[in-house]
């Protein structure tokens, strides 16, 4: 059976890149992550980004790259990350978070990433678009 997908996605807005930190489940609480989640049956990576991001932020965003590569989350998961540009809506922590921050050039490393999506954010931090 094929691993089930998680899309997360590395929103830019204003040369500056989104991050998350979870405020569920317990262990993995207080950590910072890409935010996303599972793709339901039928939906493209791009439709589940969209989704998930409006249903967890409230805001609109467009997807624009996948970054090369897929992560595995522990059994049966694995991550997909896309880049994406914030539309409209400023973005809240409704579900899953409990504190969003923006990352300028060189702000990356400041927060304590999810471990399975470090390559991710180090390839969104190198494609920061400019400000
Ligand atoms: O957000 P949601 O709970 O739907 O995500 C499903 C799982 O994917 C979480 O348990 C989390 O471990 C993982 N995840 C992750 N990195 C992300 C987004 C989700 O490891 N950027």
């Amino acid at each position: 059976m094929s691993d089930r997908v998680v899309v997360a996605g590395a929103v830019y807005d204003q040369g500056r890149l989104l991050a998350a930190r979870r405020s569920a489940p317990p262990e993995l609480a207080g950590r910072w992550e890409l935010p996303g989640g599972k793709l339901e049956p039928g939906e493209s990576g791009e439709q589940a980004l969209v989704r998930e991001l409006r249903e967890e932020l409230g805001v609109e965003t467009e997807p624009l790259e996948r970054i090369p590569g897929e992560w595995p989350l522990g059994p049966g998961y694995v991550l997909q990350v896309w880049t994406a540009r914030l539309v409209s809506g400023v973005p809240a922590p409704l579900q899953d978070h409990d504190e969003l921050r923006w990352l300028g050039p060189g702000e990356g490393d400041e927060i304590d990433w999810l471990d399975q999506d470090r390559p991710a954010v180090a390839e969104a931090m190198r494609r920061l678009p400019a400000g």
